[in-house]
């Protein structure tokens, strides 16, 4: 299955309408995620690796810079042949929100695909260099926030590359026998 810019555009409709907590998380750690990678902290840990399919809508924003890496270039699934874009938020913790990517949409939560080719979303606090709050300290999430995720990620699942890439991510995590908990 293709990710269309429709599709997109329909992830962000949902996803507009939930948010992890109710309160402005970014307040119990100065927005960390987001400026994590900021002139305040440079380093290249955190560009955002954009999904198929989201590249064009960054196109011509000045709050985004976008970039292209071959395969070659990255440790990614041999089925993303075509290579993988991303973004540096050139503001940060300020965005055009209206258009960011699917991924901090959906943080923290984290698909997984178990060995017995299981869906979960999961807090696997290994995966990032700074730590969330909400992870460290296991914040309940918003019901709907959870649900809206788990059904945006069980729908981008359905993209060969989007599955390979979690896939491989979480045969990673399995063989480190790296901790994560489990939310759904
Ligand atoms: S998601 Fe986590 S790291 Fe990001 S602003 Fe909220 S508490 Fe901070
Ligand atoms: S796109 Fe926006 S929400 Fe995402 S990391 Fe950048 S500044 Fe934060």
């Amino acid at each position: 299955m293709e990710i269309t810019e429709e599709n997109i555009r329909k992830i962000h409709e949902k996803l507009n309408e939930v948010s992890p907590v109710d309160y402005d998380c970014g307040k119990l750690c100065g927005e960390i995620c987001c400026v994590y990678d900021s002139e305040e902290f440079p380093n290249d840990d955190l560009i955002i690796y954009l999904l198929p399919g989201e590249e064009t809508l960054y196109e011509n924003s000045k709050s985004f810079e976008l970039k292209h890496f071959k395969i070659s270039e990255i440790k990614y699934p041999h089925s993303w042949k075509d290579g993988v874009y991303t973004v540096k938020c050139t503001n940060p913790p300020n965005c055009e929100r209206e258009i960011r990517p699917i991924q901090c949409r959906t943080f923290p939560l984290i698909p997984h695909i178990t060995k017995d080719r299981r869906f979960h979303l999961i807090f696997d606090d290994s995966q990032y260099p700074y730590r969330c709050p909400l992870i460290k300290d296991n914040i309940k999430l918003n019901d709907d926030f959870v649900k809206e995720t788990y059904k945006t990620w069980r729908f981008l699942l359905k993209n060969r590359l989007v599955y390979d890439l979690v896939d491989m991510d979480s045969r990673k995590r399995e063989n480190r026998k790296i901790k994560y908990k489990k939310i759904i």
